[in-house]
């Protein structure tokens, strides 16, 4: 792979965009409740402004409707974070298409780059536009990789000079490091609320793998496919086929997919829905399953112990409530006590290996989602391909 790195440019003087991945959870007061994502990108910052180069940093957060602003996404407690943890004022700027002035040594944040309209679609208009804002992108938002969009993509296509940041490098040799060439069996763990967003991952996982578990809602779309009853679960009816799809496909492959044996239901989906658990045949029309039961678990702790190597994403309940976190967090502890390469990914995930406290007892965790999945899978990541593109134009030139 060859990327352009941020040694190999010039920065004093130019106008240096950063594609951060700002995109930190944040509570009903306002406040971030994790700043890991943040602390994360001060080198990049720093080695930026120490360049002499003049910083404007670029992110998404959350999910806003498009072409509105909404301060529920706005990227104000970023900013009042950046200016604490760099100790020098970092100001939000609302209306930065049009252009903002920032001198080389300074530092500003762009509000929001969904509240564009185009944004998304990778709309060139917006594209052009933003790259026309400075002299070079650095991206190093990993968790935005893999999919094309203006503030990633579009900006790498037309700006003069791109290059990788630090992150996004670190992050991508670590991931191949465990993923070209796997110590066997490779066991994948999918997991999460749906399997119309995981299809293609499972799809592809499944020609990798030799054992598969899938959990949550996912779970529950397998289990109608087994011909167990999931009362009112969350499931997908009409990926009940493809779930009997993947399951012959693994077989013929001599893959598994375990069906749960026991699982914990509930009569409603709330914080305080007293959990029951039950084996899957007993599951009734008034229940929803949402967490696997203790014999499960301790079937998945022993794939956990015969695997050398592990790809995680997704819980296998909702983890967010603690009655029904237990077969979540004990898969964490069964991943942190084994002694496989563990690579895992994704918002939940992380969540639920801190809930247990692991992190360090994890091979590798990678603050991507989808972009960790796609990797894993063996797909390019978009914005990664425009790079190297680029970068061997940049190299032509030279
Ligand atoms: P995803 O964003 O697709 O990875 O899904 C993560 C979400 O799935 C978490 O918020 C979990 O609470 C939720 N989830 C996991 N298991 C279930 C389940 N059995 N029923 C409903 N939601 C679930």
């Amino acid at each position: 792979m060859t990327l352009t790195t941020m040694q190999d440019i010039a920065l004093a003087g130019k106008i240096v965009l950063i594609r951060e991945d700002f995109n930190v959870p944040i509570n009903e007061d306002g406040d971030i409740t994790n700043v890991a994502r943040i602390l994360a990108a001060l080198p990049t910052i720093k080695k930026a402004l120490a360049a002499g180069a003049a910083v404007m940093l670029l992110s998404h957060l959350g999910r806003p409707k498009e072409g509105l602003f909404d301060e529920k996404f706005s990227l104000k407690p970023v900013a009042a974070c950046l200016s604490d943890l760099l100790g020098r004022p970092v100001p939000l700027i609302k209306n930065w298409l049009d252009g903002v002035d920032v001198q080389p040594g300074q530092v500003v944040l762009c509000e929001n780059v969904r509240f564009n309209l185009g944004e998304k679609a990778n709309d060139e208009t917006l594209a052009k536009k933003m790259a026309a804002l400075g002299d070079v992108i650095v991206m190093d938002a990993f968790a935005a990789a893999h999919r094309p969009q203006a503030s990633t993509y579009g900006i790498a296509q037309y700006i003069p000079t791109v290059c990788a940041g630090p992150l996004l490098i670190d992050e991508l040799q670590s991931l191949a490091k465990g993923l070209e060439q796997p110590d066997k069996p490779l066991l994948a763990i999918v997991g999460g609320s749906k399997v119309s967003t995981k299809l293609a991952v499972l799809r592809n996982l499944l020609e990798e793998v030799d054992q598969l578990i899938v959990g949550g809602g996912i779970a529950n779309t397998f289990i109608a496919a087994a011909g167990f009853s999931v009362g009112k679960s969350l499931y997908e009816p009409d990926l009940v086929n493809e779930a009997k799809a993947l399951i012959i496909a693994a077989t013929r492959k001599g893959a598994k997919i375990p069906i749960p044996t026991d699982v914990v239901v509930a009569t409603s989906f709330d914080k305080n829905a007293l959990a029951t658990v039950k084996p899957i045949e007993n599951v009734t029309e008034d229940e929803l399953i949402l967490d696997v039961g203790p014999e499960t678990s301790n079937a998945y702790a022993k794939l956990v112990a015969q695997a050398k190597t592990i790809i995680w994403n997704g819980p296998l309940g909702v983890f967010e409530f603690p009655q029904f976190a237990k077969g979540t967090e004990s898969l964490a502890r069964a991943i942190a006590d084994g002694n496989a390469f563990s690579l895992a990914g994704g918002g939940d995930t992380i969540a639920a290996i801190d809930q247990v406290g692991v992190r360090e007892s994890i091979s590798y965790i990678s603050t991507g989602g989808g972009a960790f999945l796609n990797v894993a899978e063996g797909k390019a990541l978009p914005t990664v391909t425009i790079l190297e593109q680029r970068a061997n134009e940049q190299m032509s030139y030279e």
